[in-house]
């Protein structure tokens, strides 16, 4: 028989990274599972997190490799394996990846959240030569260039005012006439002399051959459209929660992000959801390692009371 697991964690960004520092604490058997090869998920791509407490601007890779090394001091350390499939199998839950079969009692989902794309012409086509969804990645590239961000929330703004520390110009294009951003980040944006905010106008195709020429935008009051010259397209969004694989084994509600409240249940016994993947008000970096926290703390009361 195969070892059982106490508990899986599913993903190692902020809210899987403290789960496992969690669980690791717990004395818990642990399996740890993430694809990508950097802990840290989305706030590796964070230029400069503001607001995580005692940590003024640090920087997102910072507190990604801050968080991560946290957790190997304590020996706890991810496998890099895509999950492919996890099966409620009862008192025990099968995780499937393209190399093994795992058994564990819980599995705790924390695989958060991927970009939302435009789905307009040339993004797919362009994408990686001028398209990009992350600025602190791809924005030095652009160096003395011109960039446009779509978007108008707190990643576009953060982005906006990343690039026009590096570009010549900056573009902001936005549906609306407001920002949905936060006010400390939008009285930013408007201090910085080389970003010109382009209101009430969605992008309708991203032009070039070998590489980003220019975006095409529509006004969505009057419908005529122009075309912005730049030599890259930051596309910010939104998120989509990445809850594919488990549409048959978790509650999902009508945006496709897992049903569970503050403590991480959802409506599958045994199986637990933190950070961005859950139904909640509020996606931050505080938000989802105080989800992983809890949601530990879910796994050890589930242990506890259940009957084998
Ligand atoms: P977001 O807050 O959901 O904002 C998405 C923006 O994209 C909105 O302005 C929205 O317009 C726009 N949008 C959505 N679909 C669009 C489309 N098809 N065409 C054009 N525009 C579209 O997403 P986010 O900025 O990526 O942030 C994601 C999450 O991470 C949020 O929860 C955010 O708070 C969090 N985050 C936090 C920080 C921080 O705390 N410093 C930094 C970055 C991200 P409307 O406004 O018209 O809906």
């Amino acid at each position: 028989m195969s070892e059982i697991y106490d508990t899986a964690i599913l993903g190692a960004g902020p809210a899987g990274i403290s789960a496992a520092i969690y669980a690791a604490r717990a004395k818990l058997n642990t399996l740890w599972l993430d694809k990508q090869f950097e802990q840290g998920g989305q706030v590796l791509n964070t230029y400069e997190v503001d607001n995580y407490p005692g940590m003024p601007g640090i920087s997102g890779m910072d507190l990604g490799e801050a968080m991560a090394g946290h957790a190997a001091k304590l020996g706890i350390e991810p496998l890099r394996e895509n999950v492919l499939s996890v099966e409620d199998a009862g008192t025990d839950k099968i995780i499937r990846t393209k190399t093994h079969e795992y058994r564990a009692r819980t599995v705790i989902l924390a695989c958060g959240a991927s970009h939302r794309k435009l789905n307009i012409p040339g993004e797919e086509e362009l994408s990686g030569m001028g398209v990009s969804y992350c600025a602190t990645c791809d924005g030095a590239f652009f160096k003395n260039k011109t960039a446009v961000v779509v978007g108008g929330g707190n990643m576009a703004v953060e982005d906006a005012i990343f690039l026009s520390r590096i570009c010549k110009k900056v573009y902001l294009v936005h549906r609306r006439e407001e920002l949905r951003a936060e006010r400390i980040l939008q009285e930013s944006l408007f201090a910085c002399e080389n970003v010109e905010i382009r209101w009430n106008s969605v992008a309708v195709e991203i032009q070039g051959t070998e590489c980003v020429t220019g975006l095409k935008i529509r006004d969505v009051q009057d419908a005529t459209e122009s075309v912005i010259a730049t030599d890259g397209a930051f596309i910010a969004v939104g998120i989509l929660p990445n809850t594919d694989k488990f549409r048959n084994l978790v509650k999902l509600d009508e945006a496709g992000y897992i049903v569970a409240g503050e403590e991480g249940i959802t409506e599958t016994p045994g199986i637990f959801a933190a950070g961005d993947i859950r139904t909640k008000m509020l996606r931050q970096v505080v938000t989802a390692v105080a989800d992983g926290a809890n949601a530990v703390a879910s796994v050890q009361n589930y242990l506890i009371h259940r009957r084998d």
